[in-house]
Parts: structure tokens; sequence; C-alpha cells
């Protein structure tokens, strides 16, 4: 990886820069998942979907497998937002007392960290990894992710000069998302995310007092 490096912020925050100059549309990044989740085999499955997921996890990994993701400090910036709330509920109605918390932090870093896409049999995934999942948002991205995930390869959309932060879109790439307007946006981020976005986009662009 001589493209671009992980950068620990002082603040805890964690970053992808740049190490070189980027030219548009370079591999910068090629990278199998930590963890991943069929989307069809836990939409079948007869409990809530967060429920679904989590014991997905405990079959799959194991509580140690479950640790050890912990172990990589993802952020759980999720917690923040709406569907925390969601979640909570589910996890009180049909997981043991005594699994919650670690059931309540793993969906918070699965919903903070992880990326969807088509898997290599051309089904639904939901995975995580170790350092495409630490890119942070903007919604004037210079990077999305391509291929089915074995590997995904992180590509840039435009130049990137050294040092420079790399983004990703949290709405998806080709979604619409970028054409929404800036409350659409931000209620979609916080909604999902956790976070109110201060992009450099959102920062500059004037609020629109109409949308209620
Ligand atoms: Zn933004």
């Amino acid at each position: 990886m001589d493209a671009v490096s992980v950068e620990r912020c002082a603040d805890g925050e964690q970053r992808l820069v740049a190490m070189r100059h980027l030219a548009m549309d370079e591999v910068i990044l090629e990278e199998v998942p930590l963890f991943e989740m069929p989307d069809e085999e836990i939409l079948e499955r007869k409990c809530s979907r967060y429920v679904a997921a989590w014991r997905y996890a405990c079959q799959r990994i194991g509580q140690d497998g479950v640790e050890r993701i912990f172990a990589h400090q993802f952020s759980e910036g999720a917690a923040a937002g709406t569907k925390a709330q969601e979640v909570h509920n589910a996890l009180q109605l049909e997981v043991p007392v005594a699994q919650q918390p670690a059931a309540s932090r793993f969906l918070m870093v699965l919903m903070s960290n992880s990326f969807r896409f088509t898997g290599p049999k051309g089904n639904r995934l939901t995975a995580l990894f170790e350092i495409m999942s630490r890119v942070n948002h903007s919604c004037l991205p210079n990077a999305r992710m391509v291929g089915d995930g074995h590997p995904a390869k992180l590509v840039t959309t435009k130049s990137v000069a050294p040092q420079e932060e790399i983004f990703l879109c949290y709405g998806g790439w080709n979604t619409g998302f970028v054409e929404q307007p800036l409350r659409q946006r931000q209620q979609h981020l916080l909604g999902n995310w956790g976070f109110v976005c201060q992009c450099g986009r959102c920062q500059q662009e004037p609020r629109d007092s109409k949308t209620p």
C-alpha cells in the first residue's frame, strides 16, 4: 500500500491520505473483507434484520471473532444515529440480556463501517474492511469502491494531491445521493451513520429554509 496510508489524528479519528500524487481512475487499494454477510440469508430469517445479523455473526465467527472485530477499534458513530433506537428495541425483544451489550456494539460497528455491494456470486453482501472501512465521507468524494469484494478496489474519481484525504460517498456511487440538496443529504447521513456532515461542500452550501 504505497499510494495511501491510514493516519490517526490526535482526536482519535482516522483518515486515509494520499502518500503521493494519485491520477484519476487509479486503483489505490485492494482488500478482501474482514467479515462479510450475505444479505439474502439475513433477510430470510424470521426475526428483525438486526437480530438476524447478530445471530449470523455468532454462528459464523463466534464470540472470539466478534472480539477480534472489536479489537480493530472501528468507529461506532451510528450509535448517535436515529436507527440506534430501532436496534436497541429489537435486541431487547429477541436477544438474551447478557448478549445485548456485545450485540449492540457489534451492530453499531457494522452500521458505521460496512459496505453493501454485489458479491462474486451475484448476491448482495454487507462487509467490513480493515482499511477501506476507515475512509471518511464527503458529499464531494474523490474515490469510490468497485469490484465484488474479492478483492474490493478503491479507485480515485479525480486526481488527488499528496497528503490530501481520500473520501468516499456513504450515500453510494451513482445513486443520486450527491445530486440531493443539502438538507436531504444531511438527514440521510445523520439517520444512517449518526453524524452531521461537515464536509467542505456542506459547509459552503447555503441552507435551504424552504424545505421543512
Ligand atoms: Zn457533506
